[in-house]
């Protein structure tokens, strides 16, 4: 016997339908490539998205056909997520901080048929364009009278004319929410990148669980900044989230300095923000250096790689800021994790609370996960067995755009390529990135426990911790580290402040100043660029 409720297809059209009848007046705030601040509303976000879905249908692009994006987080962007996924088109999200061949390459492969880009990537595009063979139309996101005369882009247009003449009405299509709505592809930091392909209803049920209190806690009382870029995973889903939830949307444009993100946390009472560490490391250097305090700021969302304690205990201890530290991936939709406490740490010593916090958090409904040992034997939650993590549910990739690489699954799990614990109550914690492991002596050294306790030296900006070859003992940690400007400490200053905070064996071997650590796309430490930089390096007596 069938249930005898109504069937409706969860498409992403609905959220902004929603959105436009319930928040019509819910503000939409970027920071603009020009440096002005622009508002707009859901209505009239609802308004234009519709506008690009006729203009779509104006250049006869299919069903799937995917559109493609070079730009910032601004209403711009976001008319184009609803516009190009409502209408049935694919949104690719391309990266602009790739390498521009890389950029070529992903635009073939995912075989783009429009790109829409910001005017900061201008040159990016007119070093590109002639490569990329499969885009047919150019739409630079900007007012008619920005456009420079002559870009040497074939039939450039400026997005707000390419919208201008078109309706504002448009009957969104109904089709199976199984259809790919939006694509984005991964770091790729071994081999040519792959593609996770989400669908509508993955995005939707995503959204779903991300706006829960023990989530992310998205409500329609809240103004929310995502840093994180609208390129990276889909902004970790807070467009989306945010149209379910009717919360304020605040952009920062292409302005990503610590400077810049504070002056709108505060001018637009942003109460939620979300970004990877090393952005919020730039905003607590430049509080910090100004005395400043956040006035709305609440809680933030810190993920994309681990969150250092230091970080967590400067905005919980000093700003009242709460972290939600959280973990998950590109093929993940991306959320997996959230550390939201259980009623029981509530009453623990701040130290034990901290030791929760740390963590990667426990899963949210829909994320099921294990984690298991060399032979795929599933390994106890107990906190200190630590195995491959593997996860399932209905956000996770079943495999890549066109098959790349094979079916990814093992058993209908799907391997992260972390290493992890879990605990008794559930909390995961990542011990490293599986090939950034450092084995030592046959015993395993997680380098996200070494950068922690570097992290925590008053002197140091940022550490990162790669395994180096060792006769002896097959590999051995030494930590690269940034001092913060105007700091001093000494190599044997450093090594010595492990003492006591980790077994000896633990502690590098050696310190290495750099002036700065690579950094991918997505702002999380390129360790592989790292160890090309200190190819060269010896470890002292070898
Ligand atoms: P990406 O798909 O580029 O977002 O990268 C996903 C990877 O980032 C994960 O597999 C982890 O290795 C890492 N990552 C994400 N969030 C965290 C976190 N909170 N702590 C540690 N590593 C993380």
């Amino acid at each position: 016997m069938l249930g005898l409720m109504q069937s409706q297809q969860l498409l992403i059209s609905t959220l902004m339908d929603f959105a436009e009848r319930h928040h019509g007046e819910g503000e939409v705030v970027s920071r603009r490539v020009e440096g002005d601040i622009h508002r707009t509303n859901y209505r009239e976000v609802a308004a234009r998205s519709r506008k690009v879905a006729n203009a779509l249908d104006g250049l006869n692009l299919a069903f799937s056909d995917r559109v493609a994006t070079l730009a910032w987080n601004g209403y711009r962007h976001l008319e184009l997520y609803f516009g190009v996924s409502g209408s049935g088109r694919v949104l690719h999200t391309l990266n602009p901080r790739l390498h521009p061949d890389q950029i070529v390459w992903i635009a073939n492969h995912a075989e783009d048929q429009v790109l829409c880009f910001d005017m900061s990537f201008l040159p990016i595009v007119q070093a590109v364009h002639s490569r990329c063979t499969t885009i047919k139309h150019f739409i630079a996101l900007c007012d008619a009278d920005k456009l420079p005369a002559d870009t040497g882009i074939p039939g450039l247009q400026s997005y707000e004319a390419w919208i201008a003449q078109q309706p504002a009405t448009y009957t969104w299509p109904e089709f199976d929410e199984n259809s790919a709505s939006s694509m984005c592809y991964t770091s790729g930091t071994t081999g040519n990148p792959k593609a996770a392909l989400y669908s509508h209803r993955s995005t939707i049920l995503h959204a779903f669980a991300s706006a829960l209190p023990d989530s992310l806690n998205m409500s329609a009382r809240d103004s929310v900044l995502p840093v994180v870029p609208m390129f990276h995973v889909n902004a970790w889903g807070l467009p989306y989230s945010a149209a379910m939830t009717g919360a304020k949307l605040v952009f920062p444009g292409p302005a990503m300095d610590g400077k810049s993100i504070f002056e709108l946390i505060e001018a637009e009472k942003v109460s939620f923000a979300a970004g990877v560490p090393t952005v919020w490391q730039m905003m607590l250097s430049h509080v910090q250096a100004g005395g400043l305090r956040f006035s709305t700021l609440k809680r933030t969302v810190i993920g994309g790689s681990a969150c250092p304690p230091a970080m967590i205990t400067a905005f919980n201890d000093v700003y009242g800021v709460e972290v939600l530290h959280a973990w998950g991936m590109t093929e993940m939709s991306p959320l997996g994790t959230v550390c939201t406490l259980k009623n029981k740490h509530l009453t623990l010593e701040p130290a034990d609370k901290m030791n929760a916090r740390l963590k990667q958090g426990r899963g949210i409904y829909g994320v099921d996960m294990k984690i298991v040992d060399g032979e795929g034997a599933e390994l106890p939650w107990d906190g200190k067995a630590y195995g491959d993590l593997l996860v399932k549910g209905p956000w996770i990739i079943s495999e890549y755009f066109k098959g790349e690489g094979g079916s990814p699954l093992v058993d209908g799990w799907f391997p992260t390529g972390d290493v992890a614990t879990i605990d008794a109550d559930g909390f995961m914690q990542i011990t490293d990135r599986s090939k950034d492991v450092i084995k030592s002596g046959g015993e395993w050294i997680s380098s996200i426990d070494v950068e922690n306790i570097a992290m925590a030296h008053p002197a140091v900006a940022m550490a990162a911790c790669i395994g180096m070859k060792h006769p002896k003992w097959d590999e051995r940690p030494i930590i690269a580290v940034v001092k913060k400007p105007g700091s001093e400490v000494t190599r044997d200053d450093l090594i010595a402040f492990y003492d006591g905070k980790t077994a000896k064996w633990q502690v590098p071997d050696d310190v290495v100043f750099v002036e700065a650590i690579p950094l991918g796309g997505t702002g999380k430490m390129q360790k592989s660029k790292l160890r090309e930089l200190l190819r060269e390096y010896k470890l002292p007596g070898t």
